[in-house]
C-alpha cells in the first residue's frame, strides 16, 4: 500500500558532478554504476510491469517471483520460494539471503502484488504507465540494483542481507499471523528494515496508521410496528444500531489522527450478509429483528487503536432493552508510531540526501500514510519506508512512475545500505 493522499509527483535533483564531492570515493563509485545503469533498470521495470499480479492471482504473484529471484540470484542472494497455505488463497513471498556479521543486518522489504490487474507497460518520456509501476514494482527495482550496484563494487561481503517480497501485501492472507510470520520472523533477525513504497520529496516514512475491520450485529424481537416503544418489543435492530453508529461518530472523532468509516449497513426483518454484499428483506410495518454494518479503523499508534476498540465497545454495550449488539474487530495491519530507532535511520537517510544534494528528509506524518507490510517489522527492529520512486495513481488504473526517480532513488539507496553495513 501507498500513501493514503495521491503521491505528489515531484521532481528529483538529477545527478550532477560537483555534488558527489561530499561521498566517500567508494560511495561515488556506487551513484557512477547506477547513473550507467538507467536504462537497465527501466527495462526490469517493464518486464515486471508486463507480469500482471493482482494479489489474488496466484499463478501471476508467482511469476513475479520468478523474474526478482533471477535477478537477485545473479548478486549473491540465495532466493526462496515460500508458499502460504491453500486456506490463505494467496500465493507466498519472495525471500533471498545473504549470511554476514559487518554493520548492521538490514532487512529490505518490498511487495510481488499490485491492487489492480496489469500486464502492460508504456513510456513516455520520463514517465512510465502501467500497473505496479509506482506501487510498488518500481520500488522493487530501487531495491535490487541498490544492491546490484553494492554487489558490483564488493561492497556486500561482510553483510547480512534479507530480502523479503511479499505476495499479497496490498490484500493480506487468512490469517495475518500466519500469512506475515515469515516477515516477522526475518525482522527479528534483523537491526534495520528498509521499504521500498513510494516516496515523497524530502519524507522518509517512520510512521504509519495501521488498518483493521469490524462488524455489528444487533438483533431484537420482531413484531407488527404497533408495538414498537413498548416494554415488549423495544425500540428494534435499526434504532439501536443507529444508536451505537451514532456513538461512534460522536467518541472516535475526538481521537486525533483517528479514521473510522462506515461502508455498509443493512437491516430489516431479515439481512443475509456475503463478503461484499447484504441482502435485506422487510416491510415498512415490521419491527426489524435484525442489522449488520461494517466499517474499518484506521489508528496512528497501537495504543490508539486499542483506545478506540475500548471506545466502541463502551458504546455498544450500552444496548436499549430487549435488543442485543455484538462488535467483532479483527486487526490486519497493525499501526506504526514514530520511534527513536525509526529516526536513527532517517538521520542516516538525511545525511546521505544531503551528500547527494537532493535536499533534508524529515519524518512523515503519520495521518498522511497508510498501512504497509514495515509496520509488521516495526516492533522488532528499526524501521524506515518510503525509499522508492515518485509516482501518481496509485491503487488507481491511472497509475504511473517517474522513471528518472528510480535511479535517483537507487542511488540513494545504495549509499544508505553502504553506510549502514559498514
Ligand atoms: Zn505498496
Amino acid at each position: 500500500m501507498i500513501a493514503v493522499r495521491v503521491v505528489a509527483c515531484f521532481a528529483f535533483v538529477g545527478f550532477s558532478a560537483t555534488i558527489h564531492a561530499a561521498l566517500a570515493p567508494a560511495e561515488r563509485a556506487l551513484v557512477e554504476w547506477v547513473e550507467g545503469k538507467q536504462e537497465d533498470m527501466i527495462s526490469l521495470l517493464e518486464k515486471a510491469v508486463k507480469v500482471s499480479s493482482p494479489s489474488e492471482d496466484l499463478a501471476g504473484v508467482r511469476a513475479m517471483h520468478e523474474v526478482f529471484a533471477a535477478e537477485l540470484k545473479t548478486i549473491g542472494l540465495t532466493p526462496t520460494w515460500v508458499p502460504l497455505p491453500a486456506g490463505s488463497k494467496r500465493a507466498g513471498h519472495l525471500f533471498a539471503e545473504r549470511a554476514g556479521s559487518r554493520g548492521k543486518r538490514l532487512l529490505l522489504i518490498g511487495h510481488l502484488d499490485t491492487v489492480l490487474p496489469g500486464g502492460t507497460f508504456t513510456r513516455d518520456g520520463n514517465v512510465g504507465r502501467g500497473s505496479g509501476t509506482n506501487d510498488m514494482k518500481g520500488g522493487d527495482v530501487v531495491l535490487i540494483y541498490a544492491l546490484k550496484a553494492l554487489h558490483a563494487a564488493g561492497a556486500l561481503e561482510g553483510a547480512q542481507i534479507i530480502v523479503a517480497m511479499t505476495g499479497d501485501e496490498e490484500s493480506i492472507g487468512d490469517p495475518v499471523e500466519v500469512s506475515r510470520a515469515p516477515l516477522i520472523a526475518a525482522a527479528k533477525r534483523s537491526d534495520i528494515a528498509l521499504a521500498f513504497e513510494g516516496g515523497r520529496a524530502g519524507e522518509g516514512t517512520v510512521a504509519r496508521r495501521g488498518a483493521s475491520s469490524w462488524w455489528l450485529e444487533v438483533t431484537g424481537p420482531t413484531g407488527h410496528s404497533s408495538g414498537i416503544f413498548s416494554a415488549a418489543m423495544g425500540s428494534g435492530a435499526i434504532y439501536e444500531a443507529a444508536r451505537i453508529l451514532e456513538g461512534f461518530h460522536t467518541e472516535l472523532r475526538k481521537l486525533p489522527g483517528l479514521t473510522a468509516n462506515v461502508g455498509m449497513l443493512a437491516g430489516g426483518a431479515t439481512v443475509k450478509q456475503e463478503p461484499f454484499t447484504m441482502t435485506a428483506t422487510g416491510k415498512n410495518n415490521i419491527i426489524p429483528a435484525s442489522t449488520i454494518a461494517m466499517g474499518d479503523l484506521r489508528a496512528i499508534s497501537p495504543e490508539q487503536l486499542a483506545q478506540a476498540e475500548a471506545v466502541m465497545r463502551e458504546v455498544v454495550a450500552k444496548t436499549r432493552p430487549r435488543v442485543q449488539a455484538t462488535l467483532r474487530v479483527a486487526h490486519r495491519y497493525p499501526p506504526q508510531a514514530s520511534e527513536p530507532r525509526h529516526l536513527e535511520v532517517l538521520a542516516v537517510l538525511d545525511g546521505v540526501s544531503r551528500d547527494l544534494g537532493q535536499g533534508p528528509v524529515v519524518a512523515n506524518n503519520a495521518a498522511q500514510r497508510g498501512a504497509g507490510d514495515s509496520a509488521f517489522a516495526a516492533p522488532h527492529c528499526a524501521v524506515l519506508d518510503g525509499l522508492g520512486p515518485s509516482g501518481t495513481g496509485a491503487h488507481a488504473e491511472r497509475e504511473t512512475v517517474d522513471l528518472k526517480s528510480i535511479s535517483t532513488q537507487a542511488a540513494r539507496a545504495a549509499v544508505l545500505i553502504y553506510r549502514l553495513t559498514r
